[in-house]
């Protein structure tokens, strides 16, 4: 059982444990998250699945074998400048996971670099796991921006990646908040003590140092650009942003107010997983559904939802 997406999604029944190549791991994935990347139409049938946890089953690792995983996507060459340069995520010759060439974790068996598997604690169970990458973006976030500085700071977005920024970042400057549409997601905001507005409430003083954009809210980019000082700095949070829900970044303004755009993928996977592990985050208020991969249909119309949370595909 596995999904194939080649702008829609399909289920295809055939299962086949790939042969691992020397360096690789096999493991027989148990649940995988449903990340923005992977709502993504590319080029060509492939399985999707930037993310996974499994069981290792075959490793040259030995200590490996038999232990519960979360599956890295990012596969780096280690040996161009980028690399080293501390910059894997960004190798020159990278392939991830779900992209050509490389087949992603929506499937029962998966092949990877050992390199790229992280043992998890007994403890920290799937669900927990499943929201680990979006944890890593929020960590990767607030040092991009060095929130710890006491910048104002807002976050333009109802879902599960603003609530979890919103969150992360407020822990560290109170003076973070978050404007949604969503009024029930208030209600989690106040929870956990998180600054929220309105969207139609919030007035657009210019006067934010930055502005974050995740999704959920209409016309988002529109509303960050009224939110941000001149010279301010926006971040997007992920990759439909740019070019997707309502009006796109208007390069005029950005311009004339010298905003600075700063993009943000990929965080520290290990560091999330150890904030998770010590119940950083409320897990099942941030989740969606857990469906099988055999709904991937109904799973990806979810997922797509503009203030969706975060939606698991079991392996069965
Ligand atoms: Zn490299």
């Amino acid at each position: 059982m596995r999904l194939i997406f080649d702008g829609t999604v399909r289920v295809d029944e055939r299962s086949r444990a790939c042969e691992p190549a020397a360096g690789e791991a096999l493991v027989r994935i148990t649940s995988a998250p449903i990340d923005c990347w992977d709502l993504r139409s590319a080029d060509g049938p492939r399985v999707p699945g930037r993310f996974g946890v499994g069981v290792c089953e075959h490793a040259e690792t030995r200590e490996l074998v038999g232990r519960r995983v979360m599956i890295r996507p990012v596969i780096s060459c280690g040996g161009c400048d980028l690399c080293l340069r501390g910059l894997r995520e960004h190798c020159r010759d990278r392939q991830i996971m779900g992209e050509a060439p490389r087949d992603g974790c929506f499937q029962r068996w998966v092949c990877v670099p050992t390199e790229n598997l992280i043992a998890l604690p007994e403890s920290l169970g799937d669900e927990a796991c499943a929201l680990a990458p979006l944890v890593a973006r929020a960590i990767h976030a607030a040092r991009r921006i060095r929130v710890d500085a006491r910048p104002f700071v807002t976050i333009v977005g109802d879902d599960v990646q603003a609530l979890i920024c919103a969150q992360h970042m407020t822990r560290m400057n109170a003076a973070v908040r978050i404007v949604g549409q969503q009024r029930r997601r208030f209600e989690l905001c106040e929870r956990w003590g998180v600054r929220h507005r309105h969207a139609d409430e919030v007035g657009r003083r210019g006067d934010q140092d930055i502005v974050l954009i995740s999704s959920g809210v209409e016309d988002a980019c529109e509303l960050a650009v009224g939110l941000i000082r001149p010279r301010g700095r926006l971040v997007l949070l992920a990759p439909a942003i740019a070019g997707g829900q309502g009006k796109r970044l208007d390069p005029e303004r950005i311009v004339e107010q010298e905003i600075e755009v700063v993009g943000v993928d990929q965080g520290p996977l290990d560091e999330a997983l150890d904030l998770l592990a010590r119940g950083q985050f409320e897990t099942e208020a941030l989740l969606e559904r857990r469906l099988l991969i055999r709904e991937g249909p109904i799973a990806y119309e979810m997922a797509r939802a503009p203030a969706s949370l975060q939606v698991v595909l079991d392996a069965a």
